[in-house]
């Protein structure tokens, strides 16, 4: 890619034509806009504090657990205020689905305690709270306050690798690449769209290239196809 497309806003800074891969990209996440947007959130979340919160007890745990653990946690601690107040012993319970709770119930706390006026909305002033990395402030920023960023989980690692936008070894790497080849306004999308899609038809070790739509759009896809080595026909 030969312009930081997502920091010029798109496709429209560019000076030169997109390359057929550029232009894969962008029909890949129109499919995916399609197919996905619109679809409800797995976990109802009220305010940005909430938001910020679910995403740090949703770190190497599935949405179930999650889901379960911000039903019983927010119903009891709804706002910064209220869980600033309570103890670890308090909290551990509510958030035990979610595995490696006695971290995160200290992290959370000690959370709550530095957003009581609230959350911030930069990733610098995000990372420097207790337990949270790029991944949970970059979806803070999406979730919470529709700030475009570039939300990486494993899904959207692996899935960027399987298509070809990128060749990468860590989430990290992946976030910055691809904030270098998205336009910018499938940030916010992206992230959401690509989980569904793991979920959904693309899990990890068994991905239904067959059946997927974006079969034709996609460097293993395309392999798998070519090959014959498919679940189900292509
Ligand atoms: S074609 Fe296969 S590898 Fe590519 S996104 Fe679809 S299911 Fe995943």
């Amino acid at each position: 890619m030969r312009k930081e497309r997502g920091q010029e806003g798109g496709e429209e800074a560019r000076q030169e034509g997109p390359s057929k891969k550029e232009e894969e990209i962008i029909l890949a996440c129109r499919l995916l806009e399609k197919h996905y947007k619109g679809r409800k959130p797995a976990v109802k979340l009220r305010s940005p504090f909430q938001t910020l919160v679910a995403t740090a007890l949703s770190a190497r745990t599935k949405d179930a657990n999650t889901l379960k653990a911000c039903g019983l946690l927010f119903a009891k601690y709804p706002t910064a205020d209220a869980l600033a107040k309570a103890t670890p012993a308090r909290v551990e319970p509510l958030i035990k689905s979610t595995g490696m709770y006695k971290a995160k119930a200290r992290n959370i706390i000690e959370l709550a305690k530095r957003v009581e006026k609230g959350v911030p909305k930069t990733i610098e002033e995000l990372v420097e709270l207790p337990g949270v990395g790029r991944k949970t402030a970059n979806c803070t920023l999406i979730y919470a306050f529709g700030i475009p960023a570039m939300c990486v989980d494993t899904h959207v690692h692996r899935i960027s690798n399987l298509l070809g936008w990128v060749s990468t070894k860590t989430p990290g790497q992946t976030e910055m690449a691809l904030r270098e080849i998205l336009p910018k306004r499938y940030w916010c999308g992206v992230n959401d769209w690509l989980v569904k899609h793991g979920q959904e038809v693309c899990p990890a070790n068994r991905p239904k290239c067959g059946e997927c739509f974006l079969k034709n759009l996609c460097d293993h896809g395309r392999s798998a196809c070519a090959e014959g080595n498919i679940i189900n026909t292509c």
